[in-house]
């Protein structure tokens, strides 16, 4: 199932993370990966901070030293997207502060200045933005996107769990933004095939010997092939956001039991014995 695997894809929650604690062997996981010169990207929906921050979370809850550059979130991913469809273009972000810095070197206005501009922005972005997504901000992103704006979106995830229990989450935004408009936002996180394009984009670059996050050495098999999306594993715990949506893009896909999918679920699923595995640890060692 796993010949031939060049380079590997983690989901974050369920898989190195669950409700708040690390998963037992998943840093020694990653640890092994990194030792054997296995490229990898950790692609998460999470995307209420920047990529720094929760690499610096992540450190401090497993005592590995994690570059922000070995993380794809939902915010990084809209943020390259605007990076590469609108460059230089004025852009109207609705996200947390700390993740609003992944567009750093773009041109991000405000509301109020997205509504005194005569021409709506190029795209309005539409993100965890917690209070932000107020009515007036919303209201004012829907004039933007009934102008011509480009309508990104960071997911499409309806709720999520946090300490106060289900809690409202941005995709309701996006889908009451679709409704108005009669038109579909691009998702940019998972399960839009725009994050594992930019995560293999990424892999690729990194095995031909483009940058390399900090903790993971000269890759093995660098400089041979060109990565095809074939070459790399999807290791996440979701049927359908993970495991389906890395498919749909070419990558292999393994279901891991350490999150919110139970064996039963997961051949309920239709995932085949050859793609479920008990945990990370047993992915990683059986990579060849
Ligand atoms: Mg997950």
């Amino acid at each position: 199932m796993l010949d031939g695997v060049r380079a590997v894809v983690l989901d974050a929650d369920g898989v190195l993370m669950f409700r708040g604690a690390p998963v037992a062997g998943a840093a020694e996981a990653v640890a092994d990966l990194r030792r054997r010169g296995i490229a990898y990207r950790v692609v998460t929906n999470y995307s209420s901070a920047h990529r720094t921050s929760l690499a610096a979370a992540f450190g401090r809850a497993t005592g590995l030293e994690v570059d922000g550059m070995e993380i794809i979130t939902a915010a990084s991913a809209a943020a390259t997207y605007t990076a590469q469809h609108h460059p230089g273009l004025p852009l109207l972000v609705l996200a947390a502060p700390d993740a609003r810095r992944e567009w750093q070197g773009q041109e991000v206005i405000t509301p109020a200045e997205a509504e005194a501009r005569r021409a709506p922005v190029a795209a309005v972005v539409i993100g965890d933005a917690g209070d932000d997504l107020s009515f007036a901000n919303l209201d004012i992103a829907f004039r933007q996107l009934r102008g011509g704006a480009a309508f990104v979106a960071m997911h499409r995830n309806a709720w999520w769990m946090t300490p106060k229990g289900f809690t409202l989450d941005a995709g309701a935004v996006v889908a009451g933004l679709e409704f108005a408009l009669g038109r579909k936002a691009v998702i940019c996180g998972k399960p839009s095939p725009v994050v594992f394009r930019q995560a293999l984009s990424e892999l690729r670059s990194q095995l031909a010997g483009g940058p390399r996050p900090a903790g993971q050495g000269e890759p093995r098999g660098s400089g041979g092939a060109r990565l095809r999306a074939a070459d790399v594993v999807m290791v996440g715990d979701d049927p359908r956001a993970d495991i389906a949506a890395a498919r749909r893009v070419g990558l292999r896909g393994v279901l891991v039991l350490t999150g919110k999918t139970t064996a039963s679920d997961a051949r309920a699923a239709g995932l085949p014995p050859g793609r479920i595995a008990a945990d990370l640890r047993e992915v990683v060692r059986a990579l060849r």
